[in-house]
């Protein structure tokens, strides 16, 4: 767990995938929704699940 340097709040860092985008690509349709959860799938996970920054100051 590590606390997050944009938002302040402690999370588990994910791959990148920013919830917000994901719902707004899964409202487009299926396909874009999978394309970009692939496509977040691929990175490293050090990203905030609540914002979307890289979340790296250890706690
Ligand atoms: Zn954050």
């Amino acid at each position: 767990m590590v606390e997050c340097g944009n938002c302040k709040m402690r999370v588990t860092p994910v791959k990148g995938y920013n919830l917000a985008l994901m719902v707004v690509f899964t409202l487009m349709g299926i396909i874009p929704g999978l394309v970009y959860w692939f496509y977040s799938m691929s990175g490293p996970a050090d990203k905030c699940p609540v914002c979307g920054k890289k979340a790296a100051q250890p706690v």
